[in-house]
């Protein structure tokens, strides 16, 4: 049985990482990982509020949270799948801070880049960085990296910034150069480390 039970744990340990370095891209993360049936978020959140599996939880509770209320507060889940007062409002107080932090720390990143002088590479709207193209693109791309996540949150996610347009990479904002998009994804980069750390706080994890 111990044998099982830290075969178990090793699998857990690998979906919901406890460390930001464990977010690789390339593995699977949360209730995908497991055989069978794929349990619904907020039923892996239960069983390891109930299985005290606290290294876990940030990351449980982020992926409960990040499909939005409407799926934190589903009427129609089976009992086990229900979050209890207590636990949903600690992911409802969660989702909004992280919320929050994306909206703004995203907006920031792409409407007022800290600092920089205006792009220099030519035709890049960025060179006129408060004209009508440039807003135009920068609006597309915070589009693209908060927006379709709803009322949920992706924050932890890696941003695509280019798109394939007939063979060829070209970022989602029209014209943007490969600089400007460097630039968003190491700035990204930093806020997915920071939601990373504020997550054990934003879902009241840390007493
Ligand atoms: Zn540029």
């Amino acid at each position: 049985m111990p044998a099982i039970r830290s075969q178990i744990l090793e699998v857990v340990r690998d979906a919901y990482p406890e460390t930001f370095e464990g977010l690789g891209s390339s593995k699977p993360l949360g209730e995908s990982v497991f055989s069978g049936r794929t349990p619904h978020p907020n039923e892996v959140l239960n069983l390891f509020v109930q299985q005290k599996l606290t290294s876990a939880l940030p990351m449980a509770y982020y992926m409960a949270t990040r499909r939005g209320l409407n799926s934190l507060m589903d009427r129609h889940l089976p009992r086990n799948a229900t979050l209890p007062p207590d636990i949903l409002q600690s992911a409802m107080g969660g989702l909004l801070q992280l919320r929050e932090l994306e909206l703004n720390e995203t907006h920031d990143l792409i409407f007022e880049p800290n600092g920089s002088r205006p792009c220099s590479t030519s035709n890049c709207p960025s060179r006129a960085p408060t004209g009508p193209a440039a807003l135009t693109a920068y609006h597309k791309v915070f589009d693209h990296v908060v927006c379709s996540s709803q009322l949920g949150t992706k924050v932890l996610q890696v941003p695509e910034f280019y798109e394939d347009r007939d063979g060829e990479l070209q970022c989602i904002g029209p014209g943007i150069c490969s600089g400007c998009v460097n630039r968003w994804e190491s700035g990204h980069a930093e806020l997915r480390k920071k939601a990373w750390g504020a997550l054990p706080g934003v879902f009241g994890l840390n007493s």
